[in-house]
């Protein structure tokens, strides 16, 4: 295993950690747990999860007392979350998150999902990270951090506002545009930064031809790759992958071992490969970004590249919202656009903003798990 330092905590993580979102049978807590230790004893040492993801909490509850007997409570870093917009609410989520995973501390307690500036203000100004410093003096939490699908630019100016110790952020050979800056301002910062979905939800390793050209080794297959593509990335410590069963876990544990540092050059062409690679795709770049009716459209967009990439799917479309922009089918965003035109000026790439917002309002209006 590479093990890379945590910002400036002196604690080392494994280059490739689990996130805890993707167990395979998630009813079967025994088997999930089973994993869990399977994934420690293979070197991996920080764990992520969160209250929202099913019951994860419950499993790792399972998974870690075991683990602490055998090897020790420092032989892993537990990651967790509150969305919490009162210091009372995200005092309690940390009480019940302790509880369900049988600890008497979080190692990186994150300010979950926080969608955009507002967002973030708000939840300050009503004293959650003033409750979160006092969870710290209490020694219930050992690092404060923050986990967010903002674009690189507001991560930046968050991570300027406040002296976070880490950052949790969505980061793969799809989305590297989108997040570049905020990568380089935590790196550059000191900030521990974890890159989650370094598999873009599994669409990297199930469309191996499309990203074939991360490829930097004879017979590699495309999800080393591009796990490779973020180990290749010194200002990411950790990529985060949410393992659903023991054939991912080898895989990546197979990246890991036959890792070969490439140089800047070479990823450079890597990664102007695959912007050219993505022509009708949305590029983040966000130049369109000021709709009259504050529609997020790079966050629209984004979700667009998927029903592109898996070729016309309504579900990797209602995926991408609900599970990373935490957006509900019945959000009013979906129903505002009133066509003005403004954005598709705006765009680098020239995309049919207007009929792509179109087709994303006529799926999430028909989606059936509608609230
Ligand atoms: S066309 Fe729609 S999405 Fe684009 S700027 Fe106008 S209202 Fe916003
Ligand atoms: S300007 Fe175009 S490519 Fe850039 S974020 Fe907006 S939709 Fe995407």
């Amino acid at each position: 295993m590479i093990y890379n330092e945590y910002g400036k905590s002196g604690i080392k993580i494994s280059a490739i950690s689990c996130g805890g979102m993707r167990f395979e049978k998630t009813e079967d807590t025994d088997a999930a747990a089973e994993l869990v230790k399977k994934i420690h004893s293979n070197g991996i040492n920080y764990f992520d999860t969160a209250p929202g993801y099913t019951n994860s909490e419950q499993i790792f509850g399972k998974a870690l007392p075991e683990i602490i007997r055998k090897s020790g409570r420092e032989s892993f870093y537990i990651s967790t979350k509150t969305s919490a917009e009162t210091p009372s609410a995200a005092k309690k989520d940390l009480e019940t998150s302790l509880s369900r995973m049988n600890l008497s501390y979080i190692d990186f307690y994150h300010m979950w999902c926080v969608m955009d500036i507002q967002d973030y203000e708000t939840r300050k100004k009503n004293g959650v990270l003033k409750i979160f410093e006092q969870l710290k003096d209490e020694g219930l939490v050992k690092h404060i951090c923050i986990s967010t699908h903002m674009s690189g630019d507001d991560i930046k100016k968050v991570i300027d506002d406040y002296d976070f110790e880490g950052v949790l952020l969505g980061y793969s050979a799809m989305n590297f545009n989108y997040r570049e800056r905020g990568v380089d301002a935590a790196s550059s910062k000191g900030l521990g930064v974890i890159a989650m979905n370094p598999l873009g939800g599994g669409v990297i390793p199930q469309n191996p031809k499309l990203f074939s050209f991360l490829k930097t080794q004879e017979n590699e297959a495309v999800a080393e790759a591009a796990i490779r593509f973020l180990l290749n990335d010194d200002r990411i410590t950790s990529s985060l992958i949410g393992f659903s069963n023991e054939g991912q876990l080898n895989e990546a544990m197979s990246a890991i071992a036959g890792f070969k540092k490439i140089s800047e050059t070479k990823r450079e062409k890597i990664r102007k490969q695959l912007k050219e690679a993505f022509n009708e795709f949305c590029t983040a770049c966000g130049y369109c970004n000021s709709c009259p009716q504050n529609i997020p459209i790079p966050k629209m967009m984004d979700a667009f590249n998927y029903y592109l990439i898996e070729k016309d799917s309504r579900q990797a479309v209602i995926n991408r919202f609900k599970w990373h922009w935490c957006l509900a089918p019945d959000d009013e965003l979906f129903r505002k656009c009133v066509k003005c035109g403004k954005c598709e000026k705006l765009c680098t790439q020239k995309l049919p903003i207007i009929k792509r917002l179109e087709i994303i309002r006529e799926i999430m209006s028909n989606e059936p798990d509608k609230k």
